[in-house]
């Protein structure tokens, strides 16, 4: 991609409505745009990161067994009638009336939406496990929207339900989720750490959020610091190993690590004063057994082995992509703006013409955007009219992995310049060896 045709409307000046890192930057990078309180239009290369994050948590979820579908987002009331939940929601809840004066919603989540397909369809404790997933935009008229994207009112969120016989397969379901999350989340750069979650009244031990570390965290926690150093289950990983999996999960929530809900000062007190970490989180992800809650309430049956007819065992799992963009940019970044994980970077490489006009470096930069784009890697290609010092502004900006900058000097000796964004070193290479060179780390 050329960035003359490109939409990148870049910002130089700070914005003052932005209070943390994140936020300011993604205004800043011409990621997203605020269109009203709380709602946020995603401009191309926020767009691309945006997709990224959500092609890595669709692989996990489908590694794990996970069948994507997608669910409306506005919703009859009265399936929210039927569980209870309609006026127990509140004002977080967007509430519309159609034509007909029918009451509908803008979906907060799909638990009523995703039992009333099951119940529609599935008859037999034959068909399942099922887990159904979806990546939907939801609505949630939060008191205090801010932070930009971290705490919006419109936000994309992956949300997946499980559908089991009973209470020890819907473990298993959980479990496999458990161990999808931490996969996801080290596919995108981040260290998470599970923490005991309030299951309310459903009790039990069954709800965990993922919380990354960052200074800027709404949540109050409380962990061991080992978990920092803990291996995250690998892409091998048998799913439907079931004592594997408890293996993994039970690895993964022997050591101390909650927020401050579920904090229990004198428990905390026994990890050794070493390892105590008391910080501020980012919740990303929230995983939840609440077996019959809904399905009791709005028939949701199967036919057991004995011809017994019995409410499914649910559990629902969230992961907020579109505040999980904000949340790696908090977890990297340095003065000069954003640096990716290659993982979710909107392109691998930018290409910076130190000369625009000059026929050679034009030239072969032409070439050399074509050679890597034939081997696989995306590049923005600066070949606007500017001055080198806001070609490398830019690009330090935007954060993208690799810059290849081209200039006639170089190529007088037949060079190019590599500079890595993560740790900023350069090395000088021929054209012909970018490609092996970028694609060695
Ligand atoms: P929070 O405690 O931060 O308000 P929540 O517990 O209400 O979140 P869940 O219902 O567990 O959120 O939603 C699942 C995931 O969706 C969260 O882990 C988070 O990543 C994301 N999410 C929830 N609310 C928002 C929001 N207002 N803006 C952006 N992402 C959100
Ligand atoms: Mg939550």
């Amino acid at each position: 991609m050329r960035l003359s045709r490109y939409f990148l409307p870049t910002l130089r000046e700070t914005p003052k409505e932005a209070e943390i890192i994140s936020h300011r930057l993604m205004l800043r990078a011409g990621l997203v745009r605020q269109e009203a309180a709380g709602i946020y239009a995603w401009l191309p290369l926020g767009l691309r990161v945006l997709n990224k994050v959500c092609a890595v948590i669709r692989e996990e979820q489908d590694r794990s067994g996970a069948i994507e579908l997608l669910m409306p987002s506005i919703q009859s009331a009265d399936l929210w009638k039927e569980s209870g939940r309609y006026e127990a929601y509140g004002k977080e809840m967007l509430r519309i009336s159609d034509r007909h004066d029918r009451e509908m919603l803008f979906g907060p989540t799909a638990e009523e939406v995703i039992t009333e397909i099951f119940r529609g369809s599935v008859r037999s404790y034959k068909d399942l496990p099922k887990n159904l997933y979806q990546i939907s935009w939801k609505f949630r008229d939060e008191v205090r929207p801010r932070f930009g994207t971290m705490r919006s009112r419109e936000f994309l969120m992956k949300d997946a339900y499980s559908f089991d016989i009973d209470q020890a397969t819907a473990r298993h379901a959980y479990n496999k989720m458990f161990v999808a999350y931490l996969r996801t989340f080290a596919g995108l750069g981040l260290k998470a750490i599970p923490m005991r979650a309030d299951t309310g009244p459903i009790g039990g031990d069954l709800s965990h959020e993922f919380i990354i570390l960052a200074q800027t965290g709404e949540s109050e926690v409380f962990c061991d610091r080992q978990y920092l150093d803990f291996d995250v289950p690998p892409v091998t990983t048998d799913f439907d190993d079931v004592a594997g999996l408890q293996g993994t999960v039970d690895r993964w929530t022997s050591l101390y690590a909650a927020t401050s809900e579920m904090h229990e000062p004198a428990a905390f007190a026994e990890v050794g004063e070493d390892k105590q970490m008391a910080a501020r989180g980012i919740e990303v992800g929230h995983i939840f057994y609440f077996g019959t809650k809904y399905s009791e309430a709005m028939g949701a049956k199967v036919t057991g082995p004995d011809g017994v007819d019995r409410a499914v065992h649910m559990g629902s799992y969230g992961i907020g992509p579109s505040r999980l963009v904000a949340a790696i940019i908090e977890a990297s970044h340095d003065e000069a703006g954003i640096i990716w994980p290659d993982s979710v970077a909107p392109f691998d490489v930018a290409l910076i013409n130190l000369k625009t006009g000059d026929a050679a470096t034009d030239a072969a930069c032409t070439e050399i955007q074509a050679n890597l784009e034939a081997n696989g890697l995306t590049v923005l290609y600066d070949d606007r009219d500017e001055r080198p010092g806001a070609k490398f502004a830019t690009a330090d900006l935007i954060g993208l992995p690799w810059q290849v900058v081209v200039g006639p000097r170089g190529l007088a000796e037949g060079k190019v310049e590599i500079k890595r964004r993560a740790g900023g070193e350069r090395e000088s290479v021929a054209p012909i060896d970018l490609i092996s060179r970028l694609k060695r780390s």
